[in-house]
C-alpha cells in the first residue's frame, strides 16, 4: 500500500518528468469505474486542453491544477494510487506495462500513465478539490503538524495510539508502516491509549513521525537520481523489523505481532513501553 514518502515519491517524479507545463490532449480510462467524478465522459472531456500548472500533494492524494485560457475557471485532476497504484510519464511509443490501466496523452508525444493492478486506484475531477477530498488533518511534512498541534489532538482520545495514527484525523497520511516506524522509534508502545501519553512522550512520537517520513522520502530521492528514469516505486525504508523471528535493533530481544484495527503491528515489549 502506498504511504505517504511512496506517494511524495510518485509526485516528484511527475515534476522531475516536466509534466508540468504539458497539455492533456485527452484520456484513455481502461476501467471506468476508476472515475469517481463526474461521469466517464464529462471527466474525459473535462480534462482535454487541460495545461497542468503544477503537481501538488495532500496526504497521500496527487493534485494537479488544470488551466486552459477557454475555462472559466481552473480545475483539479485528483489521483489516488489505492494499494498498488503508480504513476509514471513515457514517451506513447515505449511499449507500456501490463497493468497500465488508464493513459493520458501529453502535447508532447509522451503521456501519464497510471499503473493499477488491483484496480483500488481513484480519479477525480473537479473544480474545487474541497468537493471530494476528506477534511483532511495536518501532514506530517507540513509546518501545521506541530507539538501544540498533537498534545491537542490527543486529549482525550483513548484508543491505542496506533489505532489514532491509523485514523488519518490525527495526520493525513500516516500508514501502517509509518505508524509502527514512528511508535518504535519513540519507544512508546503501540497499545498505550492516545490520551495517556506524556507531553515529553507526545514530543517523542511528533519528531519520530517526521523523523520516519523524511528518512523514507530522502531515500526515494536517492533511489530516483540513481535510477533515473525508471525508478522503484517501493522501496524498504523504514528500520523496525517485521519478519517472525527477528530481533529487536536495541535489545536484540524478539519483536512481536498483534492486530491493531486489523492491522499487523510490530513492537519490541521490552523498548516499547
Ligand atoms: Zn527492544
Amino acid at each position: 500500500m502506498p504511504e505517504l514518502p511512496e506517494v511524495e515519491n510518485a509526485r516528484r517524479c511527475l515534476v522531475q518528468a516536466g509534466l508540468p507545463g504539458r497539455t492533456f490532449t485527452g484520456a484513455n480510462i481502461g476501467w471506468a469505474r476508476t472515475v469517481k467524478k463526474p461521469g466517464l465522459e464529462d471527466f474525459v472531456l473535462g480534462l482535454t486542453g487541460g495545461r497542468v500548472k503544477a503537481a501538488h500533494r495532500r496526504g497521500k492524494y496527487i493534485l494537479l491544477p488544470l488551466e486552459n485560457p477557454d475555462w472559466p475557471a481552473e480545475r483539479t485532476l485528483i489521483l489516488h494510487l489505492g494499494m498498488t497504484g503508480g504513476l509514471s510519464v513515457q514517451p506513447k511509443t515505449q511499449a507500456a506495462h501490463p497493468m497500465v490501466r488508464h493513459s493520458f496523452p501529453l502535447d508532447d508525444g509522451r503521456e501519464l500513465r497510471f499503473q493499477d493492478g488491483r484496480k483500488f486506484g481513484k480519479l477525480w475531477l473537479v473544480d474545487d478539490p474541497q468537493e471530494v477530498l476528506p477534511a483532511l488533518s495536518p501532514d506530517p511534512l507540513e509546518k501545521d503538524f506541530t507539538l501544540e498541534y498533537l498534545v491537542d489532538a490527543l486529549a482525550g482520545r483513548n484508543a491505542p495510539i496506533k489505532a489514532l495514527l491509523l485514523e488519518q484525523s490525527i495526520a493525513a497520511g500516516m500508514g501502517n508502516l509509518y505508524a509502527d516506524e514512528a511508535l518504535y522509534l519513540s519507544g512508546i508502545n503501540p497499545m498505550r491509549p492516545g490520551s495517556e501519553l506524556s507531553a515529553d512522550e507526545v514530543a517523542r512520537l511528533r519528531a519520530s513521525m517526521v523523523d520516519a517520513l523524511t528518512a523514507g522520502v530522502a531515500l526515494y530521492d536517492q533511489s530516483r537520481i540513481d535510477n533515473w528514469p525508471d525508478p522503484p516505486r517501493a522501496l524498504t525504508t523504514w528500520t523496525i523489523p517485521r519478519q517472525k523471528g527477528d530481533a529487536c535493533l536495541r535489545c536484540h530481544g524478539p519483536m512481536e505481532v498483534t492486530r491493531i484495527r486489523a492491522r499487523s503491528t510490530w513492537f519490541c515489549p521490552r523498548c516499547q513501553v
